[in-house]
């Protein structure tokens, strides 16, 4: 074979009459008699190839199955008019073969690739991923989730937005959930966590004088199942400096519609500006804090934005018997809206009656689901103590459990906040998915297990002796 440079298929319509080289995966096989007849697929569309009589006794060729992976060399053609294929963009031409070279075989696959995939079991979509990802749908979900991310770093970054990544291995901050905790080799007895959200550090990046952050961020959290939960997911997380609750609205407003211009539209905005709405208001209107505003739910392209404010600042947890912080405890009490007058007078009546404390805090909500959430934070010393007094921390270990925050807001700390917005969750309902599975590459089931990895999984003795780690006889 002559060595010539590949072709992708979506090109070859530009190379009639001319020699090309294709590879890809075979997608279906015709036999009309002495001549077969081939669709092919790369990632960039299907070819049909004619194989002439030429091969009818070429055994390689007649035994080539759905999904091998083959390589071609042949004559791009016109098709006969009445044999044009309008459902592909290569529909008009087909490539005579010269030469094939089979570059690997494959077995029957477990499941069909060609439809949407919605009735095949879900395990087995997950343990054969990559066969799955074959499929168009979650092949077009893919692309549509990094044009989107492209779209918000472009957007962000000709605003003067740095994109700044931050640790993985990191401690542990509070927002909720568990931690997932990794232990270090070289520190017997101590242990790293992973972020739950990049939320200390944005923050200390506030002090560091970025002014604008942002990152497109993995979270971990280590959360007991629960419905269409990932133990990660992705987030678009934001922070500025000397910033208005208000500006951070606009600005999350003012992205998520050219996001639906550019990159969805056919979508219908039920209202812009988006509806904000206090908590109250919310709950005496909608029992919920995230009301769907859509006027017609029936309407599968309609995208009902809001945003919900003045959130409580704690939640009590009957459960543990304690208070907890409805957001995070970073977040800035309002005190002003409730006028209790003076900043004594104000922490007392916080300590005394948690639950009478509104926050400047936030969520973003669309179609009925909260797709992200932030705050304004809380840079005064002497009530962040307080918050985390409620929270049920001894005053005397405060300062110790969140050095970091403390001596770093001892050096000039501007005023500042920000938001996460859920990209996994956004994605899944403009493209109107029944789960945020269907928008993440490689996700795991709803109980944390990856059946395609095969994880969580054992470690050997070794490995947990380096660590420093013995299991009790229950978990072995
Ligand atoms: N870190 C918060 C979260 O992950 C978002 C924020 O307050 O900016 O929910």
């Amino acid at each position: 074979m002559i060595t010539i440079k590949r072709t992708l298929i979506k090109e070859t319509i530009k190379e009639i009459e001319k020699k090309v080289k294709v590879c890809g995966w075979v997608q279906v096989i015709r036999s009309h008699g002495k001549i077969l007849f081939i669709d092919l697929r790369d990632v960039s569309g299907i070819v049909q190839l004619v194989f002439g009589p030429e091969f009818e006794k070429d055994k390689l060729t007649q035994s080539i199955r759905p999904e091998w992976v083959i390589e071609i060399q042949g004559k791009v053609a016109k098709r006969p008019k009445g044999m044009l294929n309008p459902k592909h963009i290569t529909g008009s031409i087909e490539i005579q073969v010269e030469n094939a070279k089979i570059l690997s075989k494959a077995k029957t696959l477990p499941f069909s690739i060609d439809d949407d995939g919605y009735e095949i079991n879900e395990e087995k979509r997950l343990k054969y991923r990559y066969l799955d990802l074959r499929r168009k749908r979650l092949k077009k979900n893919l692309e549509i989730r990094q044009k989107t991310i492209q779209f918000m770093r472009d957007y962000l970054i000709k605003q003067e937005f740095i994109e700044i990544e931050t640790p993985i291995l990191t401690k542990s901050t509070p927002e909720g959930a568990r931690d997932f905790l990794v232990p270090s080799r070289n520190q017997s007895g101590k242990f790293y966590a992973l972020p739950q959200s990049p939320q200390q550090y944005k923050q200390l990046l506030q002090v560091a004088g970025i002014e604008k952050y942002f990152q497109i961020a993995r979270c971990l959290r280590d959360e007991d199942p629960r419905g269409d939960r990932q133990a990660e997911h992705t987030q678009l997380d934001i922070e500025m400096a000397f910033v208005s609750q208000k500006e951070i609205l606009d600005l999350i407003e003012e992205l998520y519609i050219s996001i639906i211009k550019k990159i969805f539209p056919e979508k219908k905005i039920t209202k812009i500006p988006f509806t904000r709405m206090t908590y109250e208001k919310a709950m005496e209107k909608y029992k919920t804090d995230k009301p769907d505003l859509r006027r017609n739910k029936k309407d599968p392209d309609e995208l009902a934005f809001a945003f919900i404010t003045d959130f409580p600042m704690f939640e009590w947890h009957e459960k543990d018997k304690k208070w907890g912080a409805q957001h995070h405890p970073f977040t800035l009490p309002n005190f002003v809206s409730q006028n209790l007058g003076g900043q004594a007078k104000n922490i007392k009546e916080m300590k005394k009656n948690p639950k009478k404390i509104l926050a400047f805090q936030y969520d973003f909500v669309l179609n009925g689901q909260e797709i992200g959430g932030g705050s304004i934070r809380n840079t005064d010393l002497e009530v962040l103590t307080a918050v985390f007094e409620v929270l049920g921390h001894k005053k005397q270990d405060i300062k110790k459990k969140f050095r970091n925050y403390f001596e770093a807001f001892s050096y000039g700390v501007p005023p500042h906040g920000g938001i996460a917005s859920g990209i996994d969750r956004f994605l899944a309902v403009v493209l109107k998915e029944p789960s945020i599975r269907e928008v993440i590459a490689f996700p795991k089931t709803g109980d944390n297990r990856d059946l395609m990895m095969d994880i969580p999984s054992e470690v050997t003795k070794e490995q947990l002796k380096e660590l420093h780690i013995k299991l009790n006889q229950k978990s072995k």
